[in-house]
């Protein structure tokens, strides 16, 4: 580029610059180009570049006046060359759909759109329930230690449920043995452990949904299923409470009509302890065959929690009370989806997780 110009710097060369731009910039084939072209004009030895330089050789006034116009015509020389890129990839983007095999003109394919498993839905909305009536959702590990799972629950040593026919073993390691939790009570345990230690502790009021798993595969059993449960512990909570807590879950699940009742049971972790009953929801308590004819229907295990639990966790049992319930999601969800057969859940056939069987 002209060398005498440099040492004699004028507008006028600034406009033939711009010239020379705007004539090379429609003309390059590539980003490659463009680069050396950019780097030619703008570039630290460019001729911009060298006619800034010598703006210090100028009078103030001159210089000022050159300077602006020095600007004035950078700025134009890059809006230049942002032009001819977005034309460069513009171009390269044509002939890579003339060149390809895409046919932009084909029918779309229909993918419907996902939704969550029934399960998940079910889950989701018993946690919701018991998070409205003040339990706020707690989650432990799968794998747990098989004194969290039994002993601390007041499990006796030869209880069945410890038997390797019934539960998962992972490593057997005398006191410590690691097992697939068989419930989701351990999270209680947890709970309890760690609060007995912290400053404020009361009230404790936890739900705790999770996986579970038991050596079990028929019809209405699964060796991997999905429980929720309760925990409330406070100075003074107990059965009118814990039956409130119940009535309130099961109404806003199945309807408000929904009736519950105890009944007299036993489980190893609480004291005095409760099967649940909710009324059919099939019948609304006149009998059916879903009901067996009782019009009631087995839901959940509840109770007062054992003394012993609280002591194998931390807690004088003296000082504090509380409830506790459990129960089977996948029960929940056969009987509000109306699905005959456990085994559904997991077979994971499109057609039932779409909702157009059950
Ligand atoms: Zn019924």
């Amino acid at each position: 580029m002209s060398r005498a110009l440099q040492e004699n710097p004028k507008p006028q060369r600034l406009m033939e610059l711009l010239d020379e731009a705007t004539k090379e910039s429609a003309a390059v084939k590539s980003l490659h180009e463009l680069r050396e072209l950019k780097s030619r004009f703008l570039g630290k030895k460019g001729e911009l570049s060298r006619l800034l330089a010598s703006l210090k050789d100028l009078q103030p006034e001159a210089k000022k006046d050159f300077g602006a116009k020095l600007n004035e015509t950078r700025r134009a020389l890059e809006n230049l060359f942002q032009v001819a890129e977005s034309r460069l990839e513009s171009e390269a983007l044509e002939k890579q759909l003339r060149e390809s095999d895409l046919d932009a003109s084909a029918p779309g394919v229909f993918f419907p759109p996902a939704q969550p498993h029934p399960i998940r839905e079910v889950m989701e909305e018993a946690i919701s329930i018991l998070e409205r009536a003040g339990l706020q959702a707690i989650y432990g590990p799968e794998v747990e230690f098989e004194d969290y799972c039994f002993d601390r629950l007041n499990f006796q040593k030869d209880h069945a449920a410890r038997d390797m026919q019934a539960t998962f073993f992972v490593k057997s390691a005398g006191d410590r043995s690691l097992i697939l939790r068989t419930h989701t009570s351990p999270v209680q345990v947890r709970a309890l452990l760690k609060l007995a230690k912290a400053e404020k502790r009361l009230p404790i009021r936890i739900q705790a949904p999770g996986r579970v798993y038991r050596v079990d595969d028929d019809a209405t059993h699964a060796p991997m299923f999905h429980q929720i449960e309760g925990l409330v512990v406070d100075t003074q909570s107990g059965m009118p409470e814990l039956r409130a807590t119940l009535d309130y879950f099961f109404r806003k699940f199945f309807g408000e009509k929904t009736k519950i009742r105890f009944r007299p049971s036993y489980f190893p972790f609480t004291e005095p302890s409760a099967e649940v009953d909710a009324s059919c929801v099939f019948c609304q308590g006149l009998g059916c065959k879903v009901c067996k004819q009782s019009g009631w229907l087995e839901l959940a295990g509840a109770g007062l929690v054992h003394p012993n639990v609280f002591q194998a966790c931390g807690w004088n049992p003296e000082e504090v009370q509380g409830w506790a319930f459990g129960m089977g999601i996948e029960r929940l969800a056969m009987l509000k989806l109306k699905i005959p057969d456990l085994r559904s859940f997991f077979e994971n056939r499109l057609s039932f997780l779409r909702g157009r069987v059950r």
